[in-house]
């Protein structure tokens, strides 16, 4: 009888069981083991999303889905030609999952639970005869004729011809990774909120606003879109995505930078004065905080204009002061939130040691990656569990192609989309 190869993947979180799954429902020529140290699998599958989990998002556009990564952008575009959103979307409708876009792209389940994505998943692998392992902790990994050794921390050493590491931001994969020769890029914190403990606006706590552009001092960064004052200081899609853009320079000055909102985007410093020009001559006996001339939430404005003369007293120096201000209000940042316990690292092995066709380490064969042990991160809104959907499949595609067979996908993608 042949001796089927064997596949083994660390990590049973969604890069993980994805690839098993993947793997396992295009051949039954391979024996497929999914190695789990904890007694769960998919447990950041379960929390994600507020419990609902963010499967992915609605950005079909391979190079426009790119620039949600602050780290991994140029490495992914291939990939997102191979598996994308919409590949995403079609595996899981093919599984009896649904998913449902909300307002701003991002993309759940219409159960509105991640158990849901976790049955779906974890039903796949079982029915076509993954084998799971929970509480299996790989402690080093020996590089053999064949393949590899793994060895456990409780059980019996288990060899197999291809690897894929799949552990996730832990230290305990990336030290594996590194004894195999890889480069391992330090992890710091990316998606968190910042610290503004000196801000005059923090009793304004609540308020969003629809349209500010952030950057920070002496860095190439900025980011524009919603903002949310909280009663610590930013927040909102604009804060997050600067603070992952920004994590590693941040992380060096120790969060502790100057941060400029421009409140009014859309106008020039000069069309703001200028305007404000306008209420003095046409409306002099105006409060100009009861004149909301740039559409910004009420008690905001009253806040950054504070003025309780008449438009016709303002001085020049006044005017120009306000339109400096809202065009670039200046902010010490001190310290970071994390953004609803949602832990985002950066960090992990470095690209250039990993073929994006395949996962496929460049430095040792038969060794592939997926998901967040790679020096990937997307910004908040599905991106994250895209990356490993995508990753988790080239790495399938490529195992496959090595023992001459073909994933399903792709075709079925196709056919879906010549709909
Ligand atoms: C609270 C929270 C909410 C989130 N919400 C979202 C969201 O809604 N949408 C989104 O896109 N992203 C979200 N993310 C990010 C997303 O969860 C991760 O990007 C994703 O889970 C990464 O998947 P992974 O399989 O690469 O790693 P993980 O899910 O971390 O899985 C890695 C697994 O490997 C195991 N492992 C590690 N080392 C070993 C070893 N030596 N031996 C055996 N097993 C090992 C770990 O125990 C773990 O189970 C969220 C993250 C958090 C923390």
């Amino acid at each position: 009888m042949e001796i089927k190869k064997r596949v083994v993947i660390v990590g049973g979180g969604a890069a993980g069981i994805f690839t098993a799954v993947l793997l396992a429902e295009s051949t039954n020529n391979l024996e497929i083991i999914v190695l789990e140290k904890t007694r769960q699998l998919l447990s950041k599958v379960r929390i994600s999303g507020g419990g609902r989990c963010n499967v992915t998002h609605s950005q079909f556009d391979p190079k426009k889905l790119t620039s949600n990564y602050p780290r991994g952008n140029k490495e992914l575009l291939g990939p997102f030609h191979a598996f994308q959103p919409q590949d995403t979307i079609a595996w899981f409708n093919r599984h009896g999952v649904e998913l449902k876009t909300e307002e701003d792209g991002r993309m759940f389940p219409i159960t509105d639970h991640s158990s849901t994505i976790i049955n779906c998943l974890l039903d796949a692998a079982k029915n076509n005869g993954v084998i799971i392992r929970s509480e299996h902790s790989v402690r080093s990994i020996e590089k053999t004729d064949n393949g590899f050794r793994l060895f456990l921390e409780k059980q019996d050493p288990i060899e197999c011809n291809d690897l894929v590491l799949a552990t996730g931001s832990t230290p305990h994969g990336h030290t594996l990774a590194a004894s195999m020769g890889h480069t391992i890029v330090p992890a710091v914190p990316s998606l968190f909120t910042f610290n503004v403990p000196t801000s005059p606006l923090l009793d304004l706590a609540g308020i969003a606003v629809l349209d500010a552009e952030l950057s920070l001092k002496s860095l190439p960064y900025k980011q524009r879109g919603n903002l949310l004052i909280t009663h610590w200081g930013f927040s909102g899609p604009a804060a997050l995505k600067l603070s992952a853009w920004a994590a590693r320079d941040l992380s060096s000055c120790n969060y502790k930078t100057d941060l400029m909102i421009n409140w009014v985007p859309s106008m020039k410093r000069e069309e703001i004065y200028n305007a404000l020009l306008g209420v003095k001559k046409n409306k002099p006996s105006k409060l100009l905080e009861n004149d909301n001339l740039f559409q910004l939430p009420l008690n905001l404005w009253k806040r950054l204009a504070g003025s309780d003369t008449t438009a016709g007293h303002w001085s020049d120096a006044a005017i120009k002061k306000l339109s400096e201000i809202l065009s670039g209000s200046v902010f010490a940042v001190d310290g970071k939130t994390t953004y609803k316990s949602e832990f985002v690292t950066c960090g992990g092995v470095h690209l250039k040691e990993v073929d994006f066709k395949t996962m496929q380490s460049r430095l040792v064969p038969h060794l592939f990656f997926a998901g967040e042990v790679l020096n990937i991160d997307g910004v908040t809104g599905g991106f994250n569990f895209q990356n490993a959907w995508t990753t988790a499949y080239l790495a399938a595609s490529a195992i496959n192609l090595e023992f001459g067979l073909n994933l399903a996908c792709r075709d079925q993608r196709d056919k879906i989309r010549s709909n």
